[in-house]
């Protein structure tokens, strides 16, 4: 037999309901794969492999849909009584009180946590190199970035450290990491999964979803996380389609590709590889053009409203009730800065800067309101557009995963690593990436965005492109 790290969650399953195997057997696989590898990448904070190997002996799980299937958090996904720092200094010694409504349901069904990943502090950044402890790498070159926030839930799939992991997307963290690793990995629609136990960063945007390798594995762990929560105000009453169950319907799908992409700046490599695919899927399917003509808007927009409300959201951050609190200080507003001001890196200073800056009065017309403004204006072009198809396709990230260190110093080039995914968060709507080609030994994403709460039309086609390309065979680190 294959090593049981290389199977697909949903064959491990099989062979557990057999008796085949047992949850034990399972974890030291996975355990023996994450010692061989971890060195080189680092996708863990605080990896729990060891301990729950010990929990596990002589244990018998009872059946769930996950049974015995190894799931990895970021570090932002709170799992009581373990550490959760949000890649940042300033929560480095917080410990979860209670377990998110994501962890919940995925505990109820049997999954078996093997640790919380690295990230950028507090998921701002799309590399993985603004955690305050330490660098993740890419597995297919390991002098790049595997993308960001959640870097460390894609280096963890893509590396075989686990098959499926969780992530947070607020303009393209699950995406865009999924893309350089060469996973899958889906943002759900706004309201589909509850946010309840998720470090808030921009409320409005904020959305936990999965990476997987295989397109049944990632549809069973969405069907199980998603759904209504009174806990979460902006969580959707809509009731959660057996995702894993409907994706081998065949389907006629209509497809759209926009006509603005040709004036965004975009690499090459990037763009043979997206002809390429839409080539191939033209055999199967029709392809006609959507116009987003506000789409160029969408960086600008998205830098006034995240930031706007993560300096709302990372203001109880005082030193008082969370997490890190500075040593010496002279009255209180001295605690208050030392604290913020040694806790808090420079990034999450920069957008609460920003923030903090764009909510003022005077100026908050010309710029909080205005990128509201634009917000609605996107959301209304996709809704138009997908009045004419049923997905739309674009690249995921307009580049191939670039060097560690490239972009640090400009962080401009940094915010456009999302051009492509952040109007998707603007309008709330569910998106996937897939892996279509590898370029350079580097692997390409593309984006399948879907009309809200279409999950299912996209998990089915991802299903299709994964039988055409097969991906989880050709997309694959040499690690
Ligand atoms: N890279 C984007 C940012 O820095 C998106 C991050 C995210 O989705 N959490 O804000």
């Amino acid at each position: 037999m294959e090593e049981i790290f290389k199977l697909p969650a949903k064959k491990i399953l099989e062979l557990l309901r057999k008796g085949e195997l047992s949850p034990y057997e399972v974890l030291e696989s996975f355990y023996n794969r994450f010692l061989e590898t971890e060195d080189k990448v680092r996708a863990f904070i605080t990896p729990l492999y060891g301990k729950k190997l010990e929990e596990l002996k002589g244990k018998r799980l009872k059946d769930g849909k996950l049974f015995g299937i190894p799931v990895a958090l970021k570090d932002n996904i709170l799992l009581e009584g373990v550490r959760n720092t949000c890649g940042s200094k300033i929560l480095e010694n917080f410990v979860a009180p209670y377990n998110a409504t994501v962890v919940e349901r995925l505990k109820k069904e049997g999954a078996v946590f093997v640790g919380k990943t690295n990230m950028d502090e507090f998921a701002m950044g799309s590399s993985t190199e603004y955690s305050a402890f330490f660098k993740t790498r890419n597995p297919f070159d390991l002098e790049r970035v595997p993308g960001g926030s959640s870097g460390g839930s894609a280096v963890c799939v893509s590396v075989f450290q686990c098959p499926i992991s969780l992530g947070s997307d607020t303009g393209g963290s699950i995406r865009q990491p999924a893309s350089f690793c060469g996973v899958l990995g889906i943002k759900p629609t706004y309201g589909r999964v509850s946010r309840y136990g998720l470090v808030a960063f921009a409320s409005s945007l904020d959305q936990i979803g999965v990476f997987a390798r295989h397109t049944e594995d990632l549809a069973l762990a969405l069907e199980v996380i998603s759904g209504y929560d009174e806990r979460d105000s902006t969580s959707a009453p809509i009731e959660v389609p057996p995702y894993s169950e409907l994706l081998k319907e065949e389907r006629k799908f209509r497809l759209g590709v926009v006509k603005e992409l040709e004036e965004l700046e975009i690499d090459e490599e990037v763009r043979e590889s997206f002809n390429g695919f839409l080539k191939e899927i033209s055999k199967e399917f029709e392809i006609v053009e959507v116009s987003l003509p506000t789409l160029k808007y969408a960086i600008p927009a998205y830098y006034i409203i995240a930031p706007s409300e993560a300096s709302s959201n990372l203001a109880r951050y005082d030193g008082v009730r969370f997490g890190y609190r500075a040593k010496d200080y002279k009255d209180l507003w001295e605690m208050y800065s030392k604290t913020r001001g040694e806790g808090f890196g420079k990034e999450v200073k920069r957008r609460i800067i920003i923030g903090t800056f764009s909510l003022s009065t005077g100026y908050y017309e010309a710029y909080y309101l205005r990128a509201q403004r634009v917000r609605t204006k996107i959301y209304k072009e996709f809704l138009e557009a997908l009045k004419k198809v049923d997905l739309i396709l674009t690249p995921t990230s307009p580049t191939l995963p670039f060097k560690i260190g490239e972009r640090l110093k400009e962080p401009v080039k940094m915010y456009l690593s999302d051009l492509l995914t952040v109007p998707v968060s603007l309008a709330g709507l569910p998106a996937l990436s897939l892996p279509i080609d590898v370029k350079k030994g580097l692997p390409v994403g593309a984006q399948v965005i879907g009309g809200p709460f279409e999950e299912t039309k996209i998990l089915q086609f991802s299903y299709y492109w994964e039988k055409t390309y097969e991906f989880p065979k050709k997309v694959v680190p040499k690690l």
